[in-house]
């Protein structure tokens, strides 16, 4: 069983072209067209314009380019190429300056008002500039990387090391309680140390090395609430390159019910009916796999 297809930040609709990007002549090409457009990002945020919509550059944006040294390339679509530039370099200011800007913006918080395709496309620049900005020297040498096949590899000037974007997968879990005859289905959700009273949300956490993914739920969810738990299906994914994370979202079954918080992640953990949990979920934000597993469950 897969859950709802076309989650946020996962269709960019975007050719990633990775047969053909190493080809630089193919990138400058593309760079010149002039259907092109040019993501310009600063620091992880987005750049909007006064009337608070997104500020994308074209290609001619000479001061952008100036600024950035080589956008990355994202992809091909019908309208054109997209690429992403870096201004993080910059000041903030001088930043604004050159993409034609009047502020920086969170892109989750523009999420509500942004395209499918184009929540994808600014949440892969997000991440894909970032793994540059921290990749800039070799890992294994110390010597500096340098970019290359259209923002898709860096290359060690020391050891010739490649090093390709990093993503760090994490586990999502929906866990439900175990079947009680005359009682009324229940989830877990938990409250996060700092949230505010009354976010409860499902289970999640990173998978760590030598772990398969389902055993990471069920790790995760004993560590964090001390339930047990048994069988594990896998859901659906979704990007999550804030910073360079994916998310894999699975329904678990509980083989126990006794709740004990670890303290350290989680504030608490109850038992939510579909009406208690249907009354948490309304209030949150919905631009993560997490809401498409609560709304599964709430629709069965
Ligand atoms: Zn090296």
């Amino acid at each position: 069983m897969t859950i709802v297809p076309g989650l946020p930040y996962a269709a960019s609709g975007l050719d990633r072209g990775g047969s053909r990007r190493g080809d630089e002549r193919w990138i400058s090409g593309l760079l010149a067209g002039q259907a092109t457009v040019i993501i310009p990002m600063w620091r992880d945020s987005c750049l909007i314009d006064g009337g608070g919509q997104l500020r994308w550059c074209a290609p001619d944006a000479a001061d952008l380019l100036a600024a950035c040294g080589q956008p990355a390339f994202l992809g091909v679509r019908a309208e054109g190429a997209v690429f992403a530039a870096d201004l993080s370099e910059l000041d903030e200011p001088a930043a604004l300056s050159v993409a034609g800007a009047t502020a920086t913006a969170d892109m989750r918080a523009l999420f509500a008002g942004l395209s499918a395709p184009d929540a994808a496309a600014l949440a892969y620049a997000k991440g894909l500039l970032r793994w540059h900005r921290e990749q800039r020297f070799c890992g294994a040498c110390g010597s500096a990387t340098q970019a290359s096949h259209g923002g898709h590899q860096r290359s060690c000037e020391g050891c010739g090391r490649l090093l390709f974007p990093r993503i760090e997968p994490a586990v999502i879990a929906l866990v439900t309680a175990p079947p009680e005859p005359g009682r009324a289905d229940r989830c877990l959700l938990a409250r996060h140390r700092g949230a505010k009273p009354g976010a409860f949300a499902t289970l999640a956490g990173f998978v760590e090395i030598g772990e398969s993914l389902e055993d990471a739920v069920r790790r995760e969810v004993t560590e964090e609430t001390g339930v047990r738990v048994g069988e594990v299906s896998y859901q659906g994914s979704q990007p999550w390159p804030f910073p360079s994370g994916i998310m894999a979202g699975f329904r678990a079954r509980a083989l126990t019910e006794s709740i004990d918080v670890d303290g350290e992640e989680l504030e608490e953990a109850r038992w939510f009916t579909r009406d208690q949990a249907r009354a948490a979920n309304a209030g949150q934000r919905h631009d993560s796999i997490e809401h498409y597993l609560i709304e599964g469950w709430l629709t069965e």
